[in-house]
């Protein structure tokens, strides 16, 4: 699956193409430019540090014939996405703010940058335009699945945010729009581009892939070997019944199956697995459900429960829980030895907060393809949730 197609260039465009630069590493750049460019090739290291760190691509000015710098436009191109808006929510921490991006297609995908104290920022970028997941409790489900983003479309949210926005961004989750590992042939070359020291460089350590539990996606981030890269998972309920309920993905792959194959992610001895527990007042807040957590979490080895109030979106599933259900819920948590984790709600007020992305008018707009979209390459909805073996998202 993750085996490039001698017919696809990184950035999913066929060869002879133009490549996009946000999705390559630089030495896919320099082996690119070697081979297209007969001339200029020699200065793809700059032109690459230039893009991918400063946010800028300008051929001509590195002192190149006006023949070279051509072909460089002609081969390579480097187009940010148009910010199509920004909203933003003071927070104790700081600023909350939440960005969305107008893609090459007409489609839109969204950003979110996050203040974690003493001035550190995290930014939340997406993986997928809409998700077909389904869990219930989350606003980008109602969109369904409308396409996956490519390499170029999830570095270009963090070039946006830095070299457009001025946002000072430290660390990276994927833990916005879809599910990163349902887009592997995205988020993999995106993991190489972000920590590739001749551009991004960030360390393996400041990016955190969150997954529902796609085992399978879960083994092939294994196989990659990025041994300090985060990892987490929504959990969300620790039985299989309410858990299926909640979210489909668990009928398809169990809690045993999905507690396998954390057993076995390992990547370093120190490693400790994000549980990422969100609190649906009541559904999951009980006793049972606190001890059902330490019970799935204990032969896992070191993990952190991260607990996160429920947001309630436009069609809300439930309330949001209250300080005392929180503080209860955390206390029960603890009581069974498990570290843990409050995430602060951010961004409630601007549609910004966990499980509140998604653009409902993008859905409208997928049921009744407009002549733009219709014709747009890449646009049309992928196959369903069947397809994945996943049930489909709840129409609410
Ligand atoms: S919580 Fe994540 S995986 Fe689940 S539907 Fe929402 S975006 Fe998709």
């Amino acid at each position: 699956m993750l085996a490039r197609s001698r017919w696809l260039s990184h950035d999913g465009g066929p060869v002879n193409a133009q490549h996009d630069i946000a999705g390559l590493t630089s030495l896919e750049l320099k082996q690119l430019a070697r081979e297209r460019l007969p001339r200029g090739h020699g200065i793809a290291g700059r032109i690459y540090k230039d893009a991918l760190r400063f946010g800028r691509f300008a051929p001509e000015s590195y002192g190149l014939q006006p023949t070279a710098a051509a072909a460089w436009r002609e081969h390579f191109r480097f187009e940010l996405p148009r910010v199509v808006r920004v909203v933003s929510e003071e927070t104790d921490t700081g600023t909350t703010a939440k960005a969305v991006l107008a893609l090459h297609d007409g489609l839109e995908c969204e950003c979110v940058l996050l203040p974690m104290g003493r001035g550190r920022n995290t930014l939340c970028v997406s993986s997928q335009v809409g998700c077909k997941m389904g869990c219930r409790f989350c606003e980008t489900a109602r969109m369904g699945l409308l396409r996956s983003l490519s390499a170029s479309e999830i570095i270009s949210q963090l070039l946006v945010a830095r070299h457009e926005l001025g946002w000072d961004v430290r660390n990276i989750v994927f833990m916005g729009m879809g599910e990163a590992l349902d887009n592997l042939q995205g988020l993999v070359p995106a993991l190489r581009v972000l920590t590739d020291g001749a551009g991004i460089g960030m360390s393996q350590e400041r990016l955190t892939v969150c997954t529902v539990g796609r085992i399978e996606g879960i083994r092939q981030l294994q196989a990659l070997g990025m041994k300090r890269l985060n990892l987490s998972i929504s959990l969300n309920a620790a039985d299989d019944v309410l858990r299926s309920d909640l979210m489909p993905v668990n009928r398809v792959a169990k809690l045993a199956e999905l507690s396998e194959v954390l057993q076995a992610y390992r990547p370093r001895p120190n490693f400790v697995l994000g549980v990422n527990y969100c609190l649906l007042p009541d559904m999951n807040l009980g006793p049972q459900h606190a001890q059902a957590v330490a019970e799935f979490c204990r032969p896992i080895g070191r993990v952190m429960v991260n607990v996160i109030p429920y947001n309630p979106g436009t069609a809300p599933l439930t309330r949001a829980p209250t300080e005392a259900e929180i503080e209860e819920f955390i206390e029960q948590l603890r009581s069974h030895g498990l570290p843990v984790r409050r995430r602060i709600t951010k961004g409630r007020s601007v549609m910004a907060a966990c499980g509140q992305l998604g653009n409902v008018e993008l859905r409208r707009i997928r049921r009744k393809p407009s002549a733009d979209l219709a014709g747009a390459s890449g646009a049309q909805a992928e196959p369903r949730a069947a397809a994945a073996g996943v049930a489909e998202p709840n129409e609410t």
